[in-house]
């Protein structure tokens, strides 16, 4: 057995330099997960000169760790959004997941990605009667927009009402990332960390250890966007955690999720099925070890022994919105994407660069990094006890490893060999390198 994600054995990645000099560059791009490489990839025809940093490998963050679902029906996030904003809003959130999904298909053809796509319904199912009706309120609510949906027969969960969509797909995201940048030169520095950025009159400076690279615009991709004050981002966010398996299985190809937290996420990739299990809210009481093992005494209920385990965090807004777009005079951030950002992601990509190019573009308001709504602000408070709670949590530990964020103290994953902060998600490899944000420096 693994204790990595499926996605980072399957494919050897490119391999990129470290930087080895000062840089001065109309773009820099912090980040080389789905957000980073589709902002550059967008950005490629404009004739910007650009770069991309990544502090570690290419895709091997939270893009690398996910189910790979290019799918509409997101679990209750619709609902949060509805309840958030309005119908019309979430109207808005639909159509442009369903945009992205079919832009990400038509360059997966163009460029002849082999990236193992295949449209697969995805189906919603609630095993709890009263979430039944929101479910049908649901399926109402999108016949009613002609987004087509229909009962589900699922066999594999229990469950007592399942919808389903016909125009979600999976595909492989680290063959998918990888693929972009096969296609074409792309000038990209791994291992490479930024670690402050400056404003220095009509441009920034970003410094890594050794290095400056002054740039017109910075475009922050790096997931948890840890330089932002005053931006105040763990007042905006929360983060969820999850655990995965891949066992071998032979049977029919599935894509599922259930409604509501603790979230069942299922999809087949070639002879495996994908099992998610386990979401919770980072801060959580109970250690990595004991979600696993509850992952593990789930896949023995359906006859399966797990070839591959791990885990993985994303961040979750306060309304069910992104936060992509300018958070100050040429600062960009595309991040929040609800465990739904492989869509989000490639969307945040063409939305970064139609502000860079000052191009009109749909969702440039829809996922407004600076919105302030009623929402929003009843998050803040709850994202602070929670951070508050990670906190106390890691307190209780017997270690003296700290996290060189903002010095909480770490947690020992002993199935992954991580140690994992319970304050706002950052990980470290066992030798205290930072796999994960927003910590950029070494654990102490
Ligand atoms: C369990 C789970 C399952 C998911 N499944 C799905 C799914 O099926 N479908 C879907 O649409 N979404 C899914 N998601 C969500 C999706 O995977 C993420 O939202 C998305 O991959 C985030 O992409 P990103 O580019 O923002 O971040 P990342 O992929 O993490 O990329 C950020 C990169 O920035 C680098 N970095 C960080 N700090 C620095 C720095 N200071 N300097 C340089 N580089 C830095 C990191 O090393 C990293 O490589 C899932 C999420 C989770 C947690």
């Amino acid at each position: 057995m693994k204790n990595i994600s499926i996605w980072k054995d399957s494919i050897d990645l490119k391999e990129y330099p470290k930087l080895n000099e000062n840089k001065n560059v109309d773009v820099l791009i912090i980040g080389g997960g789905i957000t980073g490489i589709s902002t550059f990839y967008y950005l490629k025809k404009s004739g910007l000169k650009t770069i991309l940093v990544e502090q570690n490998k290419i895709g091997l963050g939270i893009t690398g760790s996910s189910t790979g679902k290019l799918s509409i029906l997101q679990n209750d996030l619709i609902d949060k959004i509805r309840s958030s904003f309005n119908d019309e809003t979430a109207l808005k959130y639909i159509n442009s997941q369903i945009d992205a999904i079919n832009k990400i298909v038509k360059l997966i053809l163009d460029l002849k990605i082999d990236c193992d796509l295949e449209k697969i319904p995805a189906s919603l199912y609630t095993n709890n009667e009263f979430e039944i009706d929101r479910i049908k309120n649901l399926a109402a609510f999108l016949l009613k927009n002609n987004i087509r949906v229909e009962p589900s027969n699922l066999k594999i969960v229990k469950n007592k009402f399942a919808i389903k969509d016909d125009v979600s797909y999976v595909f492989n995201p680290l063959k998918f990332l990888n693929g972009i940048l096969s296609k074409d030169d792309y000038e990209i520095y791994e291992k490479t960390s930024i670690i402050k950025i400056k404003r220095e009159k009509n441009f920034y400076i970003s410094y890594t250890d050794n290095y400056k690279i002054k740039s017109k615009f910075v475009v922050i991709a790096s997931h948890y966007p840890y330089f932002l004050i005053p931006y105040f981002f763990p007042f905006k966010s929360a983060l969820e955690k999850s655990y995965l398996s891949a066992s071998t299985y032979n049977g029919q190809k599935l894509s599922l999720i259930n409604y509501q937290k603790p979230f069942i996420s299922i999809r087949t990739y070639k002879n495996y099925l994908i099992y998610l299990s386990n979401s919770h809210n980072i801060s959580c009481k109970t250690c990595d070890y004991n979600h696993f093992q509850e992952l593990l005494k789930k896949l023995e209920d359906i006859k399966l022994k797990p070839d591959y385990l791990w885990s993985n965090i994303d961040i979750i807004t306060n309304d069910g919105m992104p936060y992509v777009g300018e958070i100050k005079k040429n600062l960009l951030i595309g991040t929040g994407y609800n465990t739904w950002g492989l869509t989000n992601g490639f969307l945040a990509g063409e939305i970064l660069k139609d502000i860079i190019l000052k191009n009109n573009n749909p969702y440039i308001s829809l996922f407004a990094p600076k919105r302030f709504n009623l929402a929003q602000l009843k998050g803040y408070i709850g994202n602070i006890c929670k951070n508050a709670l990670g906190f106390l949590v890691g307190l209780k530990g017997k270690n003296n490893h700290y996290c060189s964020h903002m010095n909480c103290k770490l947690i020992f994953n002993k199935i992954e060999k991580t140690w994992d902060c319970p304050c706002h998600g950052s990980r470290f490899d066992i030798n205290n390198n930072p796999i994960s944000g927003p910590a950029n420096k070494k654990s102490k």
